[in-house]
């Protein structure tokens, strides 16, 4: 159990990597998730269906909730 072996990643079902987001004006709460590339967290607004993207950085981003301010 201790092997070096890498997990495949974007490929684990129920472990799907996402972030939480608060859209502040539209007063509702959601996810985004992981784009195949594993580049970027994207989704949208349940509300307004405005497009979300956020970057993923080269040394990943620590915060797990975001804002989003819908247009
Ligand atoms: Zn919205």
């Amino acid at each position: 159990m201790n092997g070096g072996r890498p997990a495949p990643m974007g490929n684990t079902p129920g472990g799907r990597p996402f972030l939480g987001i608060h859209y502040v004006k539209c007063g509702t709460y959601g996810r985004i998730y992981k784009n195949k590339e594993g580049t970027a967290y994207v989704g949208h607004c349940p509300r307004c269906m405005h497009t979300l993207k956020v970057r993923i950085g080269p040394e990943g981003t620590g915060t797990r909730f975001f804002k989003c301010f819908c247009p």
